[in-house]
């Protein structure tokens, strides 16, 4: 599993472009997507599905089946609701193949709508343009929050005031995390829940200059295109998942390094990138290395598959 510690989330998961998309975030207990199952995603109640593209659904039936096996709450999928039938369908079908019903729920979800993800925070749904009904997400948290006419004041002020009844404070909704999902590009990229989220999670499927026309037909986006929002973005971290196999990662870290100018853009599946900075980070805060059994995998690699475009 690619890995990133950006304080206070942990963004870990699988995603290469027609294979498998999943990337959860532990702290907030949920997964956007869920191409495959890997074991620690079990430990999330809800998945926020993006599209039903098979290299981001394929986990799904499986997850649900084995959250119950293990004796968790039933999973729940949150999707776009011109899909939510069809994952009903599936699920159904499960229970005539298996002879048994696995308990699962879906929150079917409009584009602007949200749901609670836990106290205090929502899942808010982002309508994108891909080749079929596609979601992005923003998870957002309510924080109170004096308000700013009363920013000035003394405390002793602020105590007199609250003890008359007076509104002192108003709730905020602060953006932490967001997650585009696969998506042309387009002004949609520049909407609230994508622009101010703290940590941006962003598909950017090719890199190479001769995959821009490709990128195009498929509904995806190009390094191009991220270098020409990443200036509106807000976020202090920018993830980019999602990449083909097309792509060299050895090309991939050096045209990051380029489009960055000094921001944090990093490619979740850089294993040995993102290895050593959590190293670092380890010893910043006096922590020894963790001992690891496995070499992280450097999952985009060169390939001659040439997938047909639109289906990932
Ligand atoms: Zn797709
Ligand atoms: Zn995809």
């Amino acid at each position: 599993m690619g890995f990133l510690y950006l304080p206070p989330f942990r963004v870990q998961g699988i995603s290469v472009a027609g294979e498998e998309a999943v990337v959860q975030l532990p702290e907030l207990d949920v997964a956007f997507d869920i191409g495959l199952c890997p074991r620690p995603v079990l430990s999330s109640k809800t998945i926020a599905l993006s599209h039903a593209h098979m290299d981001h659904i394929a986990g799904l039936p499986y997850w649900f089946s084995q959250r119950s096996f293990q004796q968790q709450p039933p999973g729940r999928v949150v999707c776009h609701h011109a899909i939510a039938g069809a994952i009903d369908r599936m699920m159904q079908s499960w229970v005539d193949l298996e002879q048994q019903r696995t308990p699962y729920e879906v929150v079917s979800l409009a584009p602007g709508q949200s749901t609670p993800l836990g106290r205090d925070r929502e899942l808010h749904a982002i309508e994108v343009p891909h080749t079929v009904p596609a979601l992005g997400y923003c998870v957002t948290e309510r924080r109170r929050k004096l308000r700013p006419e009363f920013a000035n004041i003394p405390s002793s002020q602020i105590r007199a005031l609250r003890e008359r009844g007076e509104e002192i404070t108003h709730d905020v909704e602060i953006p932490l995390v967001a997650y585009t999902g696969d998506t042309a590009p387009g002004d949609h990229l520049l909407q609230d829940g994508f622009k101010r989220a703290k940590i941006l999670v962003v598909e950017c499927t090719f890199f190479l200059a001769e995959h821009y026309d490709r990128a195009g037909k498929g509904k995806h986006l190009h390094i191009r295109d991220i270098e020409r929002y990443l200036g509106h973005w807000e976020a202090e971290d920018v993830v980019l998942v999602h990449l083909s196999r097309r792509t060299p990662l050895p090309l991939a870290r050096e045209v990051v390094a380029d489009v960055a100018q000094g921001r944090r853009v990093h490619l979740l599946m850089d294993g040995r990138t993102n290895r050593a900075r959590y190293d670092a980070q380890l010893a910043a805060a006096g922590q020894p290395k963790e001992s690891r059994s496995a070499e992280p995998t450097e999952a985009p690699a060169e390939s001659a598959a040439e997938a047909p475009a639109g289906t990932e």
